[in-house]
Parts: structure tokens; C-alpha cells; sequence
């Protein structure tokens, strides 16, 4: 791999609600949900813990040590299945800091991975393995690197966070599962505000506008309303996210195209996240 020169947004896993194959959803790929944030000379940050995150650990060098940050949305299982089976923290010294949305609830989030990544939800405990993984509750603002974060609740099933990164002069969001309001013209202050101006912003789009109909609840949005908030947060360019696993390639390719159109009279530049993506920011 040659010397980073901007910041790079990879993209591992872009499915939503869980992962799914067939040669139907290849194009675009069957993970779920896991972004990598690459800026030069350091280690690079996750955007959740979803099947993508194998894809993830295959650019890792066979003999490095891992010692990485997740900024973990929220804790379904399609943004944390891939926790238990991310290879590089079977080793001695390796380590994953997450941050991760307090709960609803009062349990921490790190009680709730412990309590249910263990036998028999899964053959051997968190708290078993060689590496560690260390959660802290997402603060507002906080530093990784050279990075500064940004968090903020976004309306979901649960306790659900956004994240921002600004990287030097580039940015970039993500929104990955988001409820859209009975109102299509309502929308988070909270969401808006953390994303406004970003380089690019990664958000869910599940839905056509007759699905959501049949699913105003269930915790997403339509492509339209991803372009809308991606407008008014006057951001430039737009990632379809978390596709959902019942949409085969031609399908997301259609709501992309529609996405594209809502974009262009908007001035969001939109396009579809898909599995094996990289995204060049800009010089950092
Ligand atoms: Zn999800
Ligand atoms: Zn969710």
C-alpha cells in the first residue's frame, strides 16, 4: 500500500439489519454495517462493528498489533456482529476502544456487550479473549488522534448516536440508522447541526417513500429524506447507507438514480455505498 496522502473513507459493510448473499446483491455487497476512516500517519477509525468489519481486518497486516477506535452508533446486532469474530484482538497487547451511546435504560454499553457476547449467545466471553476491548460511554466531543468527534443522539429504536470527524480541513458524518419523522420536513436539530458542512455524509436510505409507508417505525428512512437532511445540513456529497438486505442491486441502483435527481435540485451530489468503496476526502 502506497503513502496515504488525504483522508480515505473506506467502506466494509453497507448492508443494513443483517448481512445477506446471493449473486443479486453482489454489486454491492452483503456486510453489515462498517466504515474505516483513514488519515495519514495513523491508526484508522471505525464507523461501527457490523460483518463488514472481517473485510476490515483483511487490509491489516498479518502480524500487527492491533490498537484501534470504533465510534459505535448504537447496539443492534447488525452494527456488533462482527465484534466476536474480528480476528486481530485474539492477541496479546491488542486493543479496541469503543465509544458507544449511553443507555436508555442506565446500563452501560460496555456491560451490555460483556453480557451478551458469552456463552451461550457466543462460544467465548469478551472478557475472555487475549486483546482488550475498553467502552466508554460517547462523550459530546472528544479526541482520537488527531481527530476531534463529534456525537449526537439521532432519532432510532434505542439509544442511537451520530458521529462527526474532522480530520484537518476534511470532514465527514455518519448517520447510519435514522428514523425518519411523520412530518417528512421535520428534523433533528441534533442530527443537522453535527453534520452541517461535512465533506460527506454517510446516512441510512432503507427505504422507497411505499415502503416506509408500510414501516413509518421500524427506525429508517427513505433516500429522499437522507437527501433533504444531507441539504439542509448544506453538505456536498451524500452516501446512500444501509441498504436493505431485500433490495438486490438493481433495486438500490433505482433509488440511487432517484436519490440523484432529488440531489441535483438540491446541490447534494449522491451516489450508493457499496462494499469495497473508497472515498478520497482531499490532502488533509
Ligand atoms: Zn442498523
Ligand atoms: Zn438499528
Amino acid at each position: 500500500m502506497g503513502v496515504l496522502a488525504g483522508v480515505i473513507v473506506n467502506f466494509h459493510g453497507v448492508r443494513g439489519s443483517t448481512p445477506c448473499q446471493s449473486p443479486d446483491v453482489a454489486r454491492h455487497g452483503g456486510n453489515t454495517s462498517c466504515v474505516s476512516v483513514h488519515t495519514p500517519n495513523e491508526a484508522p477509525l471505525l464507523f461501527d462493528l457490523g460483518t463488514g468489519l472481517r473485510n476490515f481486518a483483511e487490509t491489516l497486516a498479518p502480524d500487527e498489533v492491533f490498537d484501534g477506535t470504533c465510534l459505535l452508533s448504537h447496539l443492534h446486532w447488525d452494527h456488533v456482529q462482527g465484534l466476536p469474530f474480528f480476528r486481530p484482538l485474539l492477541r496479546p497487547g491488542a486493543r479496541m476502544t469503543i465509544h458507544a451511546p449511553a443507555q436508555d435504560d442506565g446500563r452501560h454499553p460496555g456491560d451490555v456487550l460483556q453480557a451478551t457476547i458469552r456463552p451461550p449467545l457466543f462460544p467465548v466471553g469478551l472478557d475472555e479473549i487475549d486483546g482488550e476491548v475498553v467502552v466508554h460511554q460517547a462523550k459530546p466531543q472528544f479526541t482520537v488522534g488527531s481527530s476531534t468527534v463529534h456525537s449526537a443522539d439521532v432519532p432510532h429504536n434505542g439509544s442511537t448516536t451520530g458521529y462527526r470527524v474532522d480530520s484537518g480541513t476534511h470532514s465527514v458524518a455518519y448517520v447510519s440508522d435514522h428514523q425518519q419523522p411523520d412530518d417528512f420536513a421535520d428534523m433533528a436539530e441534533s442530527v443537522v447541526g453535527l453534520c452541517r458542512g461535512v465533506d460527506l455524509l454517510i446516512h441510512d436510505a432503507q427505504y422507497t417513500r411505499a415502503e416506509f409507508e408500510q414501516k413509518r417505525t421500524w427506525g429508517h428512512c427513505t433516500v429522499e429524506y437522507a437527501v433533504a437532511v444531507a441539504a439542509a445540513a448544506n453538505v456536498r456529497r451524500l452516501a446512500l447507507f444501509h441498504h436493505d438486505p431485500f433490495h438486490d442491486d438493481e433495486m438500490i441502483e433505482r433509488m440511487t438514480a432517484a436519490g440523484r435527481r432529488c440531489g441535483e435540485a438540491l446541490g447534494v451530489d449522491v451516489f450508493a455505498a457499496v462494499e469495497g468503496l473508497s472515498v478520497d476526502l482531499g490532502a488533509a
